[in-house]
């Protein structure tokens, strides 16, 4: 083999953005240094040591080679990261605009360059593996059937699975996973979050053992590199989490399956920005296996494909467990409640459906979507709200520890007595929270026992695993919680859910808003009925019209995503354009809103492809931010490709005027800034 003089290296692997590729000699004592490894070098001034990652090896170099380095210490006797994984971070660098040392970060954990080389502890193979006590319908069938076909032509294809909640997709998923590893391979199954599925992760480690490896966000950097060595090592052949567990370093991946595919946490929302959708497909694509989207309420974007051809759809129906069905929906309109006096936030049919739950010893679930109903402090005589001073956002009254808290910075501050405004001493905090609820169902029903969970109440998984089981375990009758209950609660004695607010995600400028709120109810709703107990569900609404609500009553998607495609070709939305979103920031409020309206100028001001649609400066929904302004431009169009290209050459051309100027580019952002 021939010896090649010089390495490509960068330099640590993090997000400080120092992106570029150096060269540094292979002394003839290390001549074993090869792509991957991690090695010591001589750098800046004063030669200060720095670890660093080759990337490649070369006979060339294009500046004076007494100027260049020796690499001083091999740290590795084994590459971290293979040369697929190197060659799928370049597309990722490129596909994002992302710097090369923050996308091959994904593949390293912190922990694994240590030097602590914990061994992993062995494991038996014989772990009580249970199978279940049920045979697969004839949807979940030919949905296993139709992707193990492709995984035994070893074909890359995409599945969206769109399977009406409790349908069983967590069962299709298991027998193709079983299938990947009886081929030899592995398998990746991600989630939304974790610390949401308890009842998922249990299934699995009941039918597969030891064999999966679940991470989540509050693993430590040692824990992470144990698991990354027991997936290297082949101890581990299934890995369970959220989207970085996509970049496990397995050796043979065989399947690839995200649960809930149209969660926003797939996205990821630092640099690099990247879809674990997209990623996942491009190792679909790569190494020839199948990627499945499985939701009951896929992305408009990925239903479009499958409608397209490009991706192929597969269907669940029904309810799995016999004789489940699908609950009743019933719309409230609170305005019409309001006329005829009812003040409460329980309309009165729901007050009497919690009642019969209670007298019949049925279980009810209360959702609130938080994040639009904060109860904020308002003087009730001049109209003040009180706001952190640092994001201009309403602070949000806690009332179990007595403290006003900005939801957005977390600053946190003592209640005040009188109006700083007008000296009233009317002040008040009004709306509804999760705490609020919980009150007044203790005034409206004291017998009933309530369990409240939201991110107040949830530290740590522990918790939230407590009052999970808690609820399950039947020692509550009623369960007040934000989106936290709206995913993976699986109880056969919860015969009613209430959605106190369905409009509270609805009306934002953010063109997802109605598909969020669509997908939001229908989970929700799929909360009620799941065994052989008919199931109702109570939406409370001041826009009962509105499609996304009827249709999610109606269990409809098609109806739904149909409506909805024309509401998106009309505003020239996704699917039909993709979106660039620039965010520009500073601490200066005038020097921000000068330098997006010349940056917009910029961008007006060279020959825009064909079909080019840009909008703003605008602010950003959120203004400011701990002190920071952010404004806002979107621009958009059909080919992603040009549109990237488009938007890097206008940043880098204003970067060169102003390169004092921060600008953020977020390509198919999920949250319009
Ligand atoms: P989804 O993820 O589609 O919402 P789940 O996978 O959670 O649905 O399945 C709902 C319930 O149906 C689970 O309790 C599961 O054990 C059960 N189940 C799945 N498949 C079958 C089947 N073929 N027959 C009977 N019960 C089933
Ligand atoms: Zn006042
Ligand atoms: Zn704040």
């Amino acid at each position: 083999m021939m010896r090649f003089p010089y390495a490509e290296i960068i330099i640590g692997l993090n997000h400080s953005g120092l992106d570029r590729i150096f060269t540094y000699r292979i002394p003839e004592n290390f001549s074993s240094v090869r792509p991957g490894m991690v090695v010591e070098v001589p750098f800046g001034k004063g030669d200060r040591k720095r670890r660093g990652y080759v990337i490649g090896l070369t006979d060339s170099i294009d500046y004076d080679p007494a100027q260049v380095k020796d690499i001083q210490k091999v740290l590795t006797e084994e590459p971290v990261f293979t040369e697929e994984e190197l060659s799928l971070a370049r597309w990722m660098q490129q596909y994002y605009d992302a710097p090369l040392s923050s996308c091959l970060a994904l593949w390293v954990p912190k922990g694994v360059t240590r030097r602590s080389r914990k061994k992993a502890s062995k494991v038996s193979e014989e772990d009580a593996v249970q199978k279940p006590d049920f045979c697969l319908n004839e949807e979940q069938e030919k949905a296993v059937e139709t992707v193990s076909g492709t995984m035994d032509r070893h074909m890359h294809r995409v599945f969206v699975l769109r399977g009406v909640t409790g349908s069983g997709k967590t069962e299709v998923y298991i027998r193709l996973i079983e299938k990947a590893l009886d081929q030899g391979r592995q398998a990746i199954l991600l989630v939304p979050e974790i610390s949401l599925t308890p009842q998922l992760i249990d299934v699995l480690t009941r039918r597969f053992g030891r064999k999966v490896g679940v991470t989540h966000s509050r693993l430590t950097d040692a824990e992470r590199a144990a698991l990354w060595r027991q997936a290297k090592s082949g101890e581990i052949r299934i890995a369970v989490g959220p989207r970085s567990a996509l970049f496990t370093p397995f050796s043979d991946l065989g399947l690839i399956i995200l649960d809930e595919e149209h969660e926003t946490t797939y996205k990821s929302e630092q640099s690099p920005r990247y879809h674990a959708r997209d990623v996942a497909i491009e190792m679909g694509r790569r190494f020839g296996i199948p990627v499945i989207l499985g939701s009951a309420t896929p992305l408009v974007e990925d239903y479009y494909k499958a409608g397209q051809k490009e991706y192929s759809l597969l269907r669940l129906t029904k309810r799995a467990v016999p004789g489940a069905g699908l609950p009743r929906v019933k719309i409230v309109d609170m305005r019409e409640e309001m006329a005829s006096g009812n003040m409460s936030i329980f309309c009165r049919d729901l007050a009497q459906a919690v009642r019969e739950r209670l007298e019949r010893g049925e279980q009810t679930i209360l959702f609130l979507n938080r994040k639009g109903y904060s109860t904020f402090v308002s003087c009730r005589n001049c109209g003040f709200v009180l706001k952190c001073p640092r994001c201009y956002l309403p602070y949000t009254w806690h009332k179990e520890e007595r403290l006003l808290i900005c939801h957005h910075c977390g600053k946190q501050v003592r209640p005040v007595e009188t109006c700083p405004e007008c000296g009233s001493s009317y002040i008040r905090h009004f709306g509804t929270g999760t705490q609020r609820v919980e009150e007044e169902i203790r005034t409206f029903f004291p017998e009933a026992r309530v369990l409240r969970m939201d991110t107040s109440v949830i530290r740590g998984e522990e918790t939230y695993r407590d009052i999970y089981e808690q609820f399950r375990d039947h020692e509550a009758d009623i369960l007040v919680g934000t989106q936290m209950i709206a995913k993976g609660f699986d109880f056969p004695e919860v015969t009613l859910v209430g959605v106190l607010a369905a409009d509270s995600i609805l009306y934002s400028e953010d063109y997802h808003s109605t598909e969020r709120t669509f997908q939001l109810l229908t989970q929700v709703a799929g909360r009620a009925g799941r065994a052989d107990k008919e199931g109702e569900v109570l939406i409370q609404t001041y826009s009962p019209e509105h499609y996304s609500i009827q249709d999610a009553s109606e269990h409809d998607y098609d109806s739904f995503y149909q409506s909805e495609l024309t509401a998106r070709r009309l505003i020239g939305a996704p699917p039909f354009t993709h979106i660039l979103q620039f965010l520009i920031t500073g601490s200066v409020e005038q020097t921000v809103i000068g330098q997006s309206e010349r940056f917009h100028k910029l961008l007006m001001s060279y020959g825009q492809p064909r079909g080019f649609m840009i909008l703003g400066p605008s602010p950003a929904s959120l203004e400011r931010i701990n002190n920071v302004f952010r404004r806002r431009i979107l621009i958009k169009l059909e080919d992603r490709d040009r549109l990237m290209a488009y938007g890097k050459f206008c940043r880098e051309k204003f970067l060169q005027s102003e390169p004092k100027a921060h600008i953020q580019m977020d390509i198919d952002p999920m949250h319009l800034q």
